[in-house]
């Protein structure tokens, strides 16, 4: 059994408390590490580390020089990828091989945000005025918070964490109390890629105990939170107090639309792969499918006969498509949810039960499962389920089609399948979503901002704007003109 320790100003600690929690196979039910128990203690520890660090070390560093440390903390995540992905894969029980594809996507963030480390350039701003030279510098914010959720604990992280270094600011990171070892094991390659101490902390422990403490740290400026809406809305309300800058990435409920011109073969797979991916723990889920009346029947009868082909078991096994639920929790929130959708009236047209037997070791495991006859204010076209539970609606025309999918307090993502320009850009400007998919679903890049309308968060990661998330403008007057006025008139 491994016990970890908190990591940091680059060194292994205990933790304040003297307390350690156990973390958990969800496949195996084995218990194979103790996680460190932080507290405000340790909260203050870390943030005055980061603090320090963002005052000291850090800054004088030049932006090349920062962006080569990112650089070479890409090539160490390269390097150990295999490993980072197995520890992964055993706290959240994701299919190795997608963990393992995520990981080493990871490493690009830190080779993006690498790059720009140097190309962040202020400017001159044109005066209304004579005799003054204005200018914006911007400038990092100080220390920043990352709080993650348990089903990407290294990329979530890696979302908010390449960007804030690169803008030049500290960071402290709080993975999830299921998920936490892999970003322990992660922050030792912090130390291989020469960050100095304090640049990147460690903490784990439960959000109430450790990372309330942290957002309201005097030391603390900006908050970088993925999860549920219900922990999201309690930390902004807690950033608010202290005036602190904040985003929020939260759930979603997002509408896959099918029209009848979609090229179907591609639309079948794309609606699968959009909720049953990682077990539907994702945010992006595709867990409202929307059908063309015209193909409605057709299309359920395709997607349920593949649907059942699914094979559930061992993440670490190849041949595996369907990993079990992360958490016992998780799992009862799912099964809770395939009994409401019955009891509103929807229509199982496959799955909606647990899998239990051999092949399935320990875990919790949740059938793939697709609700026909849903209409959208039901309770399972409304709420995130966070889980392999799709729920199948009908519509006329790109009129209702819009109509329904908006219909919803979430904005996250949206998908469209049509063969028709006309109809991609109806859809694509009607839509109110932070990302829509055309003929293709849950694509992510670094490249590109990443985040949610409504309910759905605030702000956005990825891309060369996310630096400027994790920046201050600074407006500079250099007056030109020697003769200041008296402002009394007399000498
Ligand atoms: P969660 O909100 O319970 O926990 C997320 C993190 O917040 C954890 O690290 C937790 O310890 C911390 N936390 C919880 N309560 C806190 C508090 N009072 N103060 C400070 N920190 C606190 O979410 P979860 O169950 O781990 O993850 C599932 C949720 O995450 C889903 O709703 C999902 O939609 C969302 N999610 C969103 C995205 C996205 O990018 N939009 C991505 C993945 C997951």
């Amino acid at each position: 059994m491994t016990r970890y320790q908190l990591f940091i100003d680059n060194e292994w600690v205990d933790p304040h408390s003297g307390r350690w929690f156990e973390t958990e196979n969800p496949f195996s039910g084995e218990v194979w590490a103790e996680i460190p128990r932080g507290d405000a203690v340790d909260a203050d520890r870390a943030a005055t580390a980061a603090w320090n660090a963002f005052e000291g070390p850090w800054s004088r560093l030049s932006a090349s020089d920062r962006g080569m440390m990112l650089h070479r903390l890409g090539a160490l995540i390269e390097r150990d990828a295999q490993h980072l992905a197995e520890i992964e894969s055993r706290d959240n029980g994701k299919l190795i091989r997608d963990v393992l594809a995520q990981v080493r996507y990871m490493a690009k963030y830190f080779y993006y945000y690498g790059g720009l480390a140097d190309k962040i350039q202020g400017h001159v701003v044109p005066m209304d005025r004579p005799k003054v030279f204005n200018y914006i510098r911007y400038e990092p914010m100080g220390v920043v918070v990352s709080i993650t959720p348990w089903n990407s604990s290294l990329s979530l992280t890696a979302w908010k964490m390449a960007p804030a270094l690169c803008a030049g600011n500290t960071v402290i990171c709080k993975p999830s109390e299921y998920t936490s070892a892999s970003l322990l094991e992660f922050a030792k390659l912090v130390v291989e890629a020469g960050l100095p101490p304090g640049v990147v902390n460690v903490l784990t422990g439960y959000g109430s105990e450790v990372a309330e403490p942290l957002v309201r740290h005097r030391h603390v400026h900006r908050i970088a939170f993925t999860g549920g809406d219900e922990a999201g809305r309690r930390i902004n309300k807690m950033a608010a107090e202290g005036f602190k800058r904040i985003s929020l990435e939260l759930g979603g409920k997002s509408p896959n639309i099918i029209f009848d011109d979609a090229d179907m073969e591609q639309a079948v797979n794309g609606a699968l792969s959009g909720i049953f991916s990682a077990t539907g723990q994702t945010c992006v889920a595709g867990s409202r499918l929307l059908l063309q009346e015209t193909i409605h029947d057709e299309f359920l009868e395709r997607i349920t006969t593949i649907a059942r082909t699914a094979k559930a078991g061992d993440p670490a096994d190849p041949k595996t498509h369907i990993g079990p639920m992360t958490t016992k929790a998780q799992f009862d929130k799912a099964m809770d949810y395939i009994d409401i959708a019955t009891k509103e009236g929807a229509r199982c047209v496959v799955g909606g039960r647990a899998l239990t037997g051999p092949g399935y070791g320990a875990g919790q495991f949740v059938a793939p499962t697709i609700f026909a006859g849903v209409t959208n204010e039901m309770r399972i076209a409304q709420e995130e389920v966070f889980g392999p539970v799709l729920s199948v609606l009908k519509f006329r025309d790109e009129e209702e089609a819009l109509r329904i999918a908006n219909d919803t307090r979430f904005g996250l993502a949206a998908g469209v399948w049509t063969q028709s320009l006309h109809r991609a850009m109806v859809m694509t400007q009607g839509l109110r979503a932070g990302t829509v998919w055309v003929n293709n679903y849950r694509s992510s890049s670094y490249t590109t901002p990443f985040g949610g309308f409504k309910d759905s968060g605030i702000g956005r990661e990825g891309g060369v704007d996310a630096v400027r998330e994790y920046m201050e403008p600074k407006s500079v007057w250099i007056s030109t003109d020697l003769q200041m006025a008296n402002p009394f008139g007399s000498r």
